[in-house]
C-alpha cells in the first residue's frame, strides 16, 4: 500500500526528463532520451545475455538449461540506465526507480504467458533496514500496476545474508544461495513472476526458481530492467 501511494505521489511529481531535463511525460524521461537508452538487441531467448545470433540461446543455457522459463529485460546495463540503476539503489533516487520501471513495463509489453502474480527478489531484513527499501518491490509493484497484475511483496523471504560467493565453488555457492530463501505462502499451480533490478549471473534468479519450484510454483519467469552484457 506504501508502495502504491509512493509510485502514485512520485508519478504526479515527475514532469522533466531524469536526463536532460527536458519537460517528460508520464515516464518521467522525455521521448528523445528514452530512444536513446541501449537497447538489448538479440539476446537468449531464456535468460537474455545478448548474443550474436538472433531467436537462439547462449552457450550456458545450451549446456544447461535454466530452471525458469525465461527472463524478460528491457535494456542492457550500460548508460544511462546503470547509472540511473545505481542512483536509485544506492542514493535514494526513488523517482529515478519509478521510471524505470514504468518505461521497462512498457518497453516490455504485456507478458505473452502472464504470470498469476509478480513477487519481487527479497533482501535480507538487515540490507533493507540499511536501504529504507527493495528496489525490486517498487519496480514490481510499478510492474503491477501497469500490467494489472498482483503484486505479493512478501512472497519470498532472505533469511540469511549472502555470503562472499566470490570464492566458493559454483555448487556450494547455488546450496548456500538455496538457503537463504523461503517462500511464504501457498503457489501450487501458479506462474510466478519474479521481478529484479539487474540480472548479472542469474545465481540468486536460479536459486530462487529452484525454491519456487519445489514450493509447487507450475513456472517461474523474470522480469528485469536491465541485462549486463
Ligand atoms: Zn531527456
Ligand atoms: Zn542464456
Amino acid at each position: 500500500m506504501v508502495y502504491k501511494r509512493l509510485s502514485n505521489c512520485l508519478a504526479r511529481s515527475l514532469a522533466r526528463c531524469l536526463l536532460c531535463g527536458a519537460r517528460a511525460g508520464d515516464g518521467g524521461v522525455c521521448s528523445a532520451c528514452s530512444q536513446e537508452l541501449p537497447q538489448l538487441g538479440n539476446a537468449c531467448v531464456l535468460c537474455a545475455l545478448p548474443i550474436a545470433t538472433p531467436g537462439s540461446s547462449c552457450p550456458s543455457c545450451l549446456q544447461r538449461p535454466p530452471p525458469f522459463a525465461k527472463v524478460s529485460a528491457a535494456w542492457q546495463y550500460a548508460y544511462p540506465v546503470n547509472h540511473l540503476i545505481q542512483r536509485f539503489k544506492y542514493h535514494r533516487d526513488l523517482a529515478a526507480g519509478h521510471s524505470l520501471a514504468q518505461l521497462a513495463a512498457q518497453q516490455l509489453g504485456a507478458p505473452q504467458q502472464i504470470p498469476d502474480l509478480l513477487a519481487p527478489v527479497p533482501l535480507h531484513w538487515l540490507r533493507y533496514w540499511q536501504r529504507g527499501y527493495n528496489q525490486a518491490q517498487l519496480i514490481a509493484s510499478a510492474m503491477g500496476q501497469h500490467w494489472q497484475l498482483p503484486v505479493e511483496p512478501r512472497l519470498l523471504r532472505k533469511t540469511s545474508r549472502t555470503k562472499t560467493q566470490s570464492q566458493l565453488r559454483r555448487a556450494q555457492r547455488l546450496n548456500n544461495l538455496l538457503d537463504s530463501f523461503t517462500v511464504r505462502r501457498e503457489i501450487r499451480g501458479l506462474h510466478i513472476g519474479l521481478v529484479d533490478d539487474v540480472l548479472t549471473t542469474g545465481a540468486t534468479l536460479e536459486a530462487v526458481t529452484h525454491k519456487l519450484l519445489e514450493a509447487g510454483a507450475k513456472q517461474v519467469s523474470a522480469f528485469i530492467l536491465a541485462r549486463t552484457p
